[in-house]
């Protein structure tokens, strides 16, 4: 009888084991790679961001974006998903944690893209079609809606500070503690928690008074704000260190820009 259990636990754990190191290969064999060269020549075209690295730099972007194209389906609904669009949501995916090198979008599955903007209900036909992007909740938890439309504004304008796909990025990376509140732990040490909500309410109280650059939207609430500063550092950087220094140097911070030896 002893025999018997003994011998029905070690064929579990061998089962166990088995299904887990199958799982990981089936994982890994998803990668693309190396990114096909159509993709670096679009990168380099549209991606200031990647067109500044150096060439090793470059690399370790593309890397990222392989593992990130490995993690998470993109899916087009009632839209394609061409080249370009998937190559500027891996972007947009890597740009706000390319200085962290273990960075993973744990809570993030799927990004559907849709042709335009849609409303709440995800009607894309309806009169309050503003919304160009958001980071599921509920049944769509792990799910992130981008519109096609602001994901390709957002890289080929290069005049404005807004970058829908980067905007949404943001509030995942704020919703990995578990609460889109604006304050993104996983960037923040204690004691920064308190300096970055007390540097939020001043600058959104300069917003209100009209003393500030930053769109509007950043005063829906603290969440919103940490989104929209973040379009506009990653967008126009050397613009927002002027404009705006030390919140420039705390966002820098946070990102861990700063340590950055991969960017010339
Ligand atoms: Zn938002």
């Amino acid at each position: 009888m002893l025999i018997t259990i003994l011998q029905i636990t070690a064929v579990l754990i061998f089962l166990v084991l088995f299904i887990t190191i199958v799982f990981k290969i089936t994982r890994k064999s998803h990668f693309v790679d190396p990114l096909p060269d159509h993709f670096l020549n679009l990168l380099d075209e549209h991606v200031d961001f990647y067109h500044q690295l150096d060439e090793p730099g470059k690399k370790i972007f593309e890397k990222r974006m392989q593992q990130f194209y490995a993690e998470v389906r993109i899916t087009g609904i009632k839209t394609d998903v061409e080249d370009l669009d998937q190559v500027l949501i891996g972007a947009a995916a890597v740009i706000p944690v390319f200085d962290f090198k273990e960075w993973e979008y744990t809570d993030l599955h799927e990004v559907l893209l849709y042709p335009d903007a849609f409303s709440r209900d995800f009607d894309q036909s309806g009169y309050h079609r503003t919304i160009t992007g958001m980071v599921g909740s509920g049944p769509l938890q792990n799910v992130m809606i981008l519109s096609k439309q602001a994901l390709r504004h957002g890289f080929l304008n290069k005049e404005d500070k807004s970058n829908a796909a980067i905007h949404e990025f943001a509030h995942m990376i704020d919703k990995m503690d578990g609460a889109v509140d604006g304050v993104p732990q996983a960037l923040l040490s204690k004691q920064s928690v308190i300096d970055w909500q007390k540097l939020m309410r001043e600058t959104m109280q300069a917003m209100r008074n009209g003393e500030s650059d930053i769109d509007l939207y950043g005063l829906t609430n603290e969440a919103e704000f940490f989104a929209v500063a973040s379009e506009y550092f990653f967008k126009q950087p050397e613009l927002f260190q002027q404009k705006h220094l030390e919140l420039y140097a705390m966002m820098e911070q946070m990102f861990a820009r700063k340590e950055n030896s991969n960017e010339q």
